[in-house]
């Protein structure tokens, strides 16, 4: 018999923690998960989940436009935020039942309060105090706002999941994923859209070709895009429009604001500094490969890191430690190539090395790009253009990036992860039979080197 109340004690019901929870669960570990909010964390309540349904809807309104090529017409559709809000919260609280089932059907304890570390073996939740063999806090991540005057004014992802109606005009201020994904939103749902970002290029750290490329898609399809500028300061004015000052001291005026300028891990008033957890200077707690934090029995993955803030990793990590921990078998993670897909409309999506990490890396490269307009709007009538780019060694010929945007381009780049971490090579790509006629079959017939 154990001399702790259990083997593992989860701090956050998100993916990484539920995961975690589950499985250790299944090797056989006695395990309690607290979560103090929603079940699911903020993928399912407050991120990729509801974003996605979201960005369908937006994606509707050009399904309207792009049908009178086809011969379809009837009269203006007309958009109903509310229902699109009741549709969505019904699907997410079913969600929250669904993670909330799957620990429990698991075997493992579910704790609705917060819970506060106490030492590397005790944590109190809901007023107990509990022993642990082990701690894990999977308590993920907080939208941050820039220190301005009036930012209380703002919105944030959060609030944006429940606006009692839209804005009739909003500026989304930032250029990483969740900046391009709600202003496409907005204004596929028909809000005036301005995109602001600070920077010269939107998705910084992408290959550069996707930002500049997603720039101008989305100021065809009607957001206005504000490069080299940023928000100084937000005041209310009678009515309840909100004044804008802007950093080079134009003024302004919008319906609006949300920042999407990043997000902070969540570790505050947790205990982890009293308990001796090291933490790094943006908040983030420190791990060694094996998600352990300078305490031996303390232990955090997902967004709480601050490494590689997506979903699918948190899962993984989350699998990762359970064997880790509960199977005997020590599970290093494997960060190289990791897929991703921004929903931006068009959507964005990238495996491997950008064509500036490649060269900055010391390769040779090889550079494989078209652009093209997709066979559906040769009849739709639109303009959106779709984008695929390799990028190649050329000493060994291995493909290390794939960078697409076009429609689904997530769908699309699944697949040629697989390849990726196969470490196929261009070769391989070139004597793979296509799927005729898709937009995916250009990564396989891509032959004409891209020289500048
Ligand atoms: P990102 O870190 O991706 O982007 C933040 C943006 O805000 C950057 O463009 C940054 O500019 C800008 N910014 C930061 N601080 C300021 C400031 N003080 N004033 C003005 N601009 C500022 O964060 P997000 O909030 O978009 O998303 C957080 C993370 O969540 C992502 O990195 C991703 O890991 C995850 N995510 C994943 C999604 C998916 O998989 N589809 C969807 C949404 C989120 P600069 O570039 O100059 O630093």
């Amino acid at each position: 018999m154990s001399r702790y109340d259990y083997d593992l004690f989860c701090i956050g019901g998100g993916s990484g923690g539920v995961r975690a929870s589950r499985v250790s669960a299944g090797f056989g570990a006695k395990v309690a998960v607290a979560e103090e909010r929603y079940f699911g964390g903020t993928c399912v309540n407050v991120g990729c989940i509801p974003k996605k349904l979201f960005s369908y809807a937006a994606h509707v309104r050009e399904d309207f436009h792009d049908a009178a090529g086809f011969g379809w017409s009837g009269p203006e559709p007309t958009f109903h935020w509310p229902t699109l809000l009741a549709n969505k919260d019904k699907e997410i609280a079913r969600l929250n039942g669904i993670y909330e089932s799957l620990l429990s059907k698991a075997g493992a304890t579910i704790l609705k309060a917060r819970a506060t570390i106490l030492d590397p073996h005790s944590v109190e939740c809901g007023g107990k105090t509990y022993s642990t063999k082990h701690v894990l806090v999977a308590t993920g991540s907080w939208p941050t706002v820039p220190e301005i005057p009036g930012r209380e004014l703002a919105i944030t992802s959060n609030e944006a999941f429940f606006l009692p109606e839209l804005p009739e005009s909003i500026i989304v201020v930032g250029g990483g994923y969740i900046a391009v994904e709600f202003a496409s939103i907005f204004n596929g749902l028909g809000v005036k859209t301005t995109l602001l970002y600070r920077g010269k290029r939107v998705l910084r750290g992408f290959d550069a070709d996707l930002g500049t490329r997603l720039a101008e898609e989305m100021t065809k399809k009607g957001v206005i895009v504000r490069l080299e500028s940023d928000i100084a300061a937000l005041e209310k004015k009678p009515g309840g429009a909100l004044a804008v000052k802007f950093r080079d001291g134009r003024q302004g005026e919008t319906s609006a604001v949300m920042f999407a300028t990043g997000r902070k891990p969540n570790t505050h008033y947790m205990g982890l500094e009293a308990a001796g957890v090291e933490l790094a200077e943006d908040g983030a707690i420190n791990v060694d490969d094996y998600l352990q934090s300078s305490v031996h029995s303390i232990h955090a993955l997902g967004d709480v890191t601050n490494r590689v803030n997506l979903t699918p990793v948190a899962t993984a990590e989350g699998m990762a430690l359970a064997k880790t921990l509960f199977r005997g078998q020590p599970t290093l993670m494997d960060y190289d190539n990791i897929p991703t897909a921004i929903f931006a409309i068009p959507n964005v999506a990238t495996v491997g090395l950008s064509e500036e990490t490649a060269v900055a890396r010391g390769h040779a490269v090889e550079i494989y790009k078209t652009s093209f307009r997709a066979l559906k709007h040769t009849l739709s009538g639109s303009e959106e253009k779709t984008f695929m780019k390799l990028v190649v060694d050329g000493p060994t010929q291995r493909v290390l990036g794939a960078h697409m945007m076009g429609a689904d381009a997530g769908e699309t780049i699944q697949g040629i992860a697989i390849a990726l971490k196969c470490g196929a090579t261009k070769a391989q790509f070139d004597s793979t039979i296509g799927i005729h006629p898709t937009a995916a079959e250009e990564f396989v017939t891509m032959r004409e080197k891209f020289t500048q």
